[in-house]
């Protein structure tokens, strides 16, 4: 299977009706044995990839866990049977219960923690705040330390600054983190172009899909932190949008990958995963038919074609009035900073594409009052003059206040 005839559609089916076959429970002494017994089958494994210049090797799928993971525990037990040991969580996730969650599964296996790569985020930047947080998620994840510490969803170089690399050697030092980073929602571009200059920063994690990839400066800022060793994991590889643009292009797309043996959204991962830069996908996997079928796509070699990526750019350019890129340096200086534009179009996302209401409306809740009172008021014209997208985003930011608010 490493090649495009190497890998049939009964052969792909074969590796996901396997996934389901095996036993998904396994003893609690087993629960993230690395290799077979001699004479055992060999257990499925999906391949790992190094983690930028950490010397650590990740898995190429991660679990993201935007879910409450404390009622969830059989999907952990599964995800590392299978090999998926990047773990993603948040303090802010699910009002703790995404942390709390993996702090039960650690109770009860002690001996998985060395299995795993465990990454945590801080939506607080002040060292008194990182240290809050990291305490508070050191004690809610039932362990010693973090393998990858992030500054969450920040949009500035600027907070990347003398007291965050401070902060992030005394964590360091005393053992509480091995790795520092940050993710982005927006401006990732700017924000990686920065980063692979500043010499300190071990990963980031950015929204990077098959739309994102098509732009020459996000090209760029990947292989700028490529070059300087910083790991990158990619999140919201499906490249949804805010809202869905019926598009004909999503019909044929369907029925040409629906013919080679895999879905719609498995064809999604794989156009990232095609990017030796980016080391693991993080995918949020609430259920075992998504981390199936993510397991199983990691493990299919087959490649996209030219014509696979003809058909997926032109799905893109089709469908762009409803994917906003997050380059909000656009549009809301256009607005004199008076809404954060690019935060109310990922929470349509997460509301109209993903499914995760609650999520969406927590975020949205989280907008001070005194915006989002304003937010029906604001003149969007400028902004929607700029935007490269050419998003309706007067139309969407009133359609936000009204099924988030
Ligand atoms: S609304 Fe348009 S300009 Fe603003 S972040 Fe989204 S794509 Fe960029």
């Amino acid at each position: 299977m490493s090649d495009n005839k190497g890998c049939s559609r009964r052969n792909f089916f074969k590796i996901a009706g396997a996934l389901g076959a095996g036993p998904i429970l396994f003893p609690a002494n087993q629960a993230a044995e690395a290799q077979p017994e001699p004479g055992s089958p060999t257990p499925v494994r999906i391949p790992v990839r190094a983690f930028g210049r950490t010397g650590v090797k990740v898995s190429c799928l991660g679990l993201g866990g935007i879910f409450d993971i404390t009622t969830n525990q059989l999907l952990l037990k599964q995800a590392l049977r299978w090999g998926v040991t990047y773990w993603d969580t948040a303090e802010s996730y699910v009002g703790g219960k995404s942390e709390r969650g993996i702090g039960q599964f650690l109770k009860k296996y002690p001996q998985t923690r060395k299995e795993i790569f465990l990454v945590s985020k801080s939506t607080r930047y002040d060292p008194e705040g990182l240290s809050q947080y990291l305490a508070q998620s050191l004690q809610r994840t039932n362990t010693n330390y973090i393998d990858l510490y992030f500054l969450h969803g920040i949009n500035s170089p600027s907070l990347l600054g003398k007291e965050a690399r401070a902060w992030a050697e005394r964590a360091k030092s005393q053992g509480k983190i091995k790795f520092i980073g940050f993710s982005a929602h927006s401006n990732m571009e700017d924000m990686l172009l920065a980063a692979s200059k500043l010499g300190w920063i071990d990963g980031a994690m950015i929204r990077y899909d098959f739309r994102l990839m098509r732009s020459e400066k996000m090209r760029r800022a990947v292989d700028a932190c490529s070059k300087a060793g910083i790991g990158l994991t990619a999140m919201k590889t499906q490249g949804k949008g805010s809202v869905a643009v019926d598009s004909e292009a999503e019909l044929e797309l369907a029925s040409r990958f629906v013919k080679r043996g895999f879905t719609d959204a498995q064809a999604r991962l794989k156009a990232v995963w095609e990017d030796p830069n980016i080391a693991s996908i993080c995918s949020q996997m609430a259920n075992m038919t998504i981390l199936m079928s993510n397991v199983a796509a990691a493990l299919d070699r087959t490649k996209l074609t030219s014509e696979d990526r003809k058909l997926m750019d032109a799905f893109a350019l089709e469908t762009s009035g409803g994917y906003c890129a997050g380059c909000t340096s656009i549009c809301e200086p256009a607005i004199g900073q008076a809404a954060p534009v690019g935060d109310i179009m990922r929470f349509l996302m997460y509301y109209n594409s993903y499914g995760e209401v609650e999520h969406a409306r927590n975020c949205f809740a989280a907008i001070p009052i005194e915006v989002r009172e304003k937010l029906e008021t604001i003149d969007y014209s400028g902004a929607e003059r700029l935007c490269p997208q050419k998003i309706k985003i007067a139309e969407l930011v009133m359609r936000a206040v009204k099924t988030l608010g």
